[in-house]
Parts: structure tokens; sequence; C-alpha cells
């Protein structure tokens, strides 16, 4: 096998757009897929605006333009108690799509495998990394029964949110199973909102749904960890939160699907996304509950950040990623963290979190531009973390309103507790953004003079690579 100019490790959204986002700078690609059969996931089906906006700058405009998709024009919340619908729009003239996972991904692998400069394996597997440095990668992977080897400059893993290769590169993750996703087809008449994602919040188990395409909607079930389709059969009333018509609509489904679609929801964070001449790109970076669906326009923002640093240092691989690590980061820790404060938001059944969900429905109902910039967190048009946490305690100062027009003086003091203490997490992050962001632009600062040096031979260029983050 040749060298070539880089490995992609995973054909899936990340993969497909990091492949285009490279051949587009000229480089020879060789992107091996292990061939996960995309028919029978539960995976990414609504694409937010963001995301169409960038596969469409990847070149994927004619892909776009042929998916048979549904339009979305933002979020329909529906609280469970009092029972109320909000509308979260993206804004004017801005949609997204949703479409079935199967349908959204093959036709990108199909589309990049004939782009010049690249070569498409569907059924190849990176096995290992024999040698990773500053300087390039050598590693093995397996197609039809034998070994090879191959060297690159740069080795991208976009091997999905498991990624063998991260664990091959030796970087570690923090890793939190939150819950068991179960997704079933109903008919899409039943969805109260068409053209929206809905989201069914506050009832004894969370639930999203979307059209995936004419006449048939997703639903997606949030089960505790260990349940089954045998838990949600067993014990209807779990789904309560669902309208009634969309409720036997799934229990219909549940007896007719013998085998729905099952997944486990996890946060993920890899605690260095580049090491030598590697990188972590989409879910192998970075994944989190699903509820917001913000994980493929996550992917195709990494790929156009890669390309971007690429180009702009093109030559100096490790200064691309460590500028690619530097340009994503904010972004990735404010998705991450807000998806985990909204789960626990929708979901939670304690007082602290039914009080913050009065707040949700008061601030979205009193404020229109509140509903905006929710809507701009959620969709990953606002990367900011402390605009997360500003809005974060608006909604407490809307629940403790709230609670003080509606309920009795004992029920306000057993809930303002765990309301307040709730917005710990969301400050705590928020703070240390803010002070990350500031040591990473000293370090940078305070670093630029060793580049300059090593680049005339006077430093040890191993030593300015030292940290990646
Ligand atoms: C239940 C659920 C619902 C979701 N809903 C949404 C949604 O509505 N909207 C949204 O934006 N996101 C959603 N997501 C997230 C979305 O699916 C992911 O963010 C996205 O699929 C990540 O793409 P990826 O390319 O990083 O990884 P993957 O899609 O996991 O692709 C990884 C690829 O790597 C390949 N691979 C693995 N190991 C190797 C190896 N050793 N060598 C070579 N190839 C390998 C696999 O074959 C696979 O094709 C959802 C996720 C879940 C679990």
């Amino acid at each position: 096998m040749g060298d070539v100019d880089v490995v992609i490790a995973g054909g899936g959204p990340a993969g497909c757009a990091v492949a285009a986002a490279l051949a587009e700078l000229g480089w020879s690609v060789l992107l091996l897929d292990a061939g996960v059969d995309r028919h029978k996931q539960l995976a990414g089906e609504l694409l937010h605006p963001a995301g169409v906006r960038d596969l469409r700058a990847l070149g994927f405009g004619g892909v776009v333009d042929a998916w048979t998709s549904q339009p979305v024009r933002g979020f329909a919340v529906r609280f469970h108690a009092p029972t109320h619908t909000l509308i979260l729009p993206y804004g004017h003239g801005v949609t997204g799509l949703s479409l079935e996972h199967a349908n959204l991904t093959v036709p990108l692998q199909e589309s990049v495998s004939r782009r010049p400069g690249v070569t498409l394996h569907g059924r190849a597997r990176v096995t290992a990394v024999e040698h990773n440095d500053e300087h390039g990668v050598r590693l093995r992977f397996s197609l039809e029964g034998a070994e090879h080897t191959v060297k690159a400059r740069l080795l991208v893993a976009a091997d999905g949110r498991a990624s063998p290769v991260r664990r091959m590169l030796g970087i570690a993750e923090h890793h939190l199973r939150i819950s068991t996703m179960l997704g079933v087809t109903v008919d899409s008449a039943c969805l109260p909102h068409p053209d929206h994602g809905h989201q069914f919040v506050g009832g004894p188990l969370h639930a999203l749904a979307y059209a995936i395409q004419p006449g048939v909607a997703r639903v997606m079930v949030d089960l505790p960890l260990g349940s089954t389709a045998g838990t949600l059969k067993a014990r209807p009333e779990l789904l309560l939160a669902l309208p009634p018509g969309l409720r036997s609509e799934v229990q219909q489904a549940l007896e007719q699907q013998p085998a729905p679609r099952m997944a486990s929801n996890d946060d993920r964070l890899a605690e260095t996304v580049w090491a030598g001449s590697a990188v972590l790109v989409g879910d192998a970076a970075a994944c989190c509950h699903p509820l917001t669906a913000s994980g493929m326009a996550s992917c195709f923002h990494d790929a156009r950040a890669l390309q971007e640093a690429l180009h702009r240092h093109a030559g100096h691989i490790p200064r691309a990623l460590e500028r690619y690590a530097h340009e994503r980061r904010p972004a990735q820790r404010t998705r991450v963290a807000l998806a985990s404060a909204l789960y626990s938001a929708f979901a939670g059944q304690d007082e602290g979190m039914r009080a913050l969900r009065l707040g949700l429905l008061h601030y979205w109902e009193h404020s229109p531009r509140g509903a905006r910039a929710s809507m701009a967190l959620l969709s990953s048009e606002e990367p900011r973390m402390r605009v997360m946490a500003r809005e974060y305690l608006r909604v407490v100062g809307h629940a403790l309103t709230a609670m003080l027009s509606t309920r009795g003086q004992g029920s306000r003091l057993r809930s303002a507790g765990p309301l307040l203490r709730s917005a710990g997490p969301p400050l705590r992050d928020a703070v240390a953004s803010a002070v990350e962001q500031l040591g990473s632009w000293l370090h940078r600062r305070v670093r630029r003079p060793v580049y300059t040096l090593a680049r005339a031979g006077w430093a040890s260029p191993r030593r300015a690579f030292a940290s990646n983050r």
C-alpha cells in the first residue's frame, strides 16, 4: 500500500465530511470504514441549519438537494404538568431537516468516494497504530482478510464514540453512561406540530419525535439503564408525557415492531483531541445525550475547523492540530454541558428540576428573546459557555418568580434549595471555560517565539509541541 497524505478511520458523517474537506485542499485521502450497517442503527436523523450550511460549504449541496428530507423549523417542547406546548423557532426563513439515518449517511459516503483524490474502502478496519509522532503516522488495517500497512502525514480518527483508534493512540476519555434510547416509527400525522422536532418533557420518561419521511415519524423514548422494550410494554403509564394519539401509536408500534432499534446514550469527552500527527473528530472526540440533536452538526463543524487549520498552517501539522483543538473546544464544552443540563431539566424527577421546568415554561412563554436564545444554544449556533450560564440563571430567576406566584410556602422552600444548587455546575463550567481560554491565549502568546526559534533550528520542536490543548 503506497503512502498517502491522510488516512481517515471511519466513514460516518464525520469521516465523510473530513474526506471532502481535505480532498478540497488537494490532499490524497484514504478513507477506511469498518462497514457498520446504518440501516439497523438508531442515530442522527435531525440536522440543524448550521449542519446543513456546513455540508453545503463542503460541497455536498447536490446530496442535500437529492435527499427526501422533511423540513424542521425548530423544536416544539411539550410540558407534561401543566400540559402546555411552546415553540422554539430557529428564526425567520431558517430550516433544518430530518430523514432516516441510512438515507442521510450512505449518500454522503457514495458522494465523497467520487471526489478526486479520495479512495474509499467500505469494509476496512484500522487494527493498529504502529507509529505516531509529529512527522507522521504508520498504521495497519485489515481489508478482505489481508493486513496492510500504510504511512501518512495525518491520521484522522472518525470512528465514532467507542473509537478504537482513540484507544490505540493512548488518549483517555471521560465516559458516563446516561440511559438507553429506544426508537420506533409511527404515522407522522399524530405529531402535534408538523415541521418541528418534538420534545416531551416532565413525564415519567423523556421522549423525542420528528418526521423522517413523508407519513413516517421516529419516536425515541429515553429509558433508564438496563431497560428493554419489554419494560415499556409492561408499564404503558411510562409514556404519559406523550399526547394520547401518539401514545397509542407507540404502543401499537411496540407490538408490531418486535425488535425496535436501541442505542445507549453516553457522555464522552476525550482528554485531548490530538497527539503527534493524529487527530480526533466527531463522536470520537466528544458526544453527549442526543436530546439537542447536535452530534452531526458538530461533526461537520469539526471537518471545517480542521480544513481551516490545515489550510492556515500548511506543512506544519502539529501546529494546525493545536489550532483545530483550540478552535473547536469552547463550542464542544458548551454543547456537552448544555445537553447534560437540559437532560436533567427535561427528565429530572426531583423538586429542583420540577421547579426548573416551571422556569423554562415561564421564560419561553414570557420572553420571545429567551426562546430564540435557547434555540440558538440548542442548535449549536451559539457556542459560548457564558451565554449558556447567563440563560440558565435567567431560567432560575423565572422559576423563582413562577414559584412565588403559584405555590404554598412549604413547597417553595423545598424547591428553592435544589433549584439554586442546580445552577452550580453551569456557573462552574462557565468560569472554568473562561479561565481555560485565558490560559490558552497566554500560552499561545508566550510560546509564539519558541515556534519561531524552532523553525529557525534554535529550539527543539518537540518541546514546543508539549501541550496539545
Ligand atoms: C439515539 C441517537 C440519536 C441521535 N440523534 C441525532 C440527531 O437527531 N441529530 C444529530 O445531529 N445527531 C444525533 N445523534 C448523534 C449522531 O448520530 C452522531 O453524532 C454521529 O453519527 C457521529 O458521527 P461519526 O462519524 O463521528 O461516528 P459514527 O456515525 O459512529 O461513524 C463511525 C464510523 O467508524 C467506523 N469504524 C469504527 N471502527 C473503525 C475502525 N477500527 N476502522 C475503520 N472504521 C471504523 C464505523 O463503521 C462507522 O461507520 C444521535 C445519536 C444517538 C445515539
